[in-house]
């Protein structure tokens, strides 16, 4: 469906689809609309965010046991449940019972690993570290930059080590060590924006691989921001009307854009 266009101020979100491919930033910005489909793997992952925002209340209660530990994540996890139609009502409008029933399945099922790995961190930094890295101070605040020319959400701010730091929530897999790539890109353009509002430095941010409860923290490398500024330049040339030349990878089967992509592609070739 084709909407208006959007003002051309680039969201974080921009260089993320920049990452994964950079012609679904020219269709997103075009209007076309991304539906991803609301399956039992969506619905997972929205519970398991919603779960890691109460790991800080869970674990300032608890003692280091992870029976206890898994106790209170699954009572957690059922109180969620319930509340998750009242947060989500749009993308929960037409899911089924059974996806509802097969989406809590597969999270619960994560819960034992979840408790593990906690008990885990807890022992290696200590209560109160943790509990600095894991408690929000804002929850999903809206930066912005004039100067960066760009906007994003941080999924919540830290205060650690005397400084507010930004927190992202991913839900899917987990590397075995570090950060994936475009995790990277993420939390420095969050980075960037806060250094933008406060003129201080961010030296680390955050980054919580909720189906696994680990939290991995991330130095913002120079390297970093010149990534984020060169595609921010990439993304405003998109945004301006330039087409990227389509690369069909493994992820086009699924794309929403996949019928306008070929057809875009077949027309431009009877052109050049
Ligand atoms: S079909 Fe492939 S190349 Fe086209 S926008 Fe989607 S992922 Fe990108």
């Amino acid at each position: 469906m084709q909407a208006e266009l959007p003002n051309q101020e680039t969201n974080v979100s921009d260089l993320l689809l920049y990452v994964n491919c950079p012609r679904k930033v020219y269709f997103i910005n075009r209007g076309y609309e991304l539906f991803p489909k609301m399956n039992e793997q969506r619905l997972e992952r929205m519970i398991l965010k919603e779960l890691s925002l109460t790991y800080p209340e869970i674990l300032r209660k608890c003692t280091l046991n992870a029976d206890t530990l898994r106790k209170e994540l699954e009572t957690s996890l059922t109180q969620i449940c319930t509340d998750l139609p009242l947060l989500f009502p749009r993308e929960l409008a037409d899911v089924t019972r059974e996806i509802l029933e097969e989406g809590e399945a597969r999270a619960r099922a994560k819960i034992p690993e979840i408790a593990a790995n906690l008990i885990e961190a807890l022992e290696e930094y200590g209560k109160e570290p943790m509990l600095a890295a894991l408690t929000p101070v804002k929850i999903e605040p809206f930066l912005s930059s004039k100067k960066l020319n760009l906007k994003g959400v941080p999924s919540k701010l830290v205060c650690f080590e005397g400084a507010q730091i930004p927190s992202i929530l991913k839900p899917g897999s987990c590397p075995e060590q570090g950060v994936w790539a475009s995790d990277r890109i993420h939390v420095a353009a969050l980075a960037m924006l806060l250094e933008a509002g406060s003129e201080k430095e961010v030296p680390f941010s955050f980054v919580e691989y909720v189906s696994y409860g680990l939290l991995r923290r991330v130095v913002i490398r120079s390297s970093d921001r010149r990534e984020v500024l060169k595609i921010s330049r990439e993304v405003e040339k998109i945004k301006a009307g330039l087409m990227p030349e389509r690369k069909e990878g493994k992820f086009c089967k699924e794309c929403s854009f996949l019928e306008h992509c070929a057809l875009d592609s077949s027309l431009m070739s009877k052109f050049f």
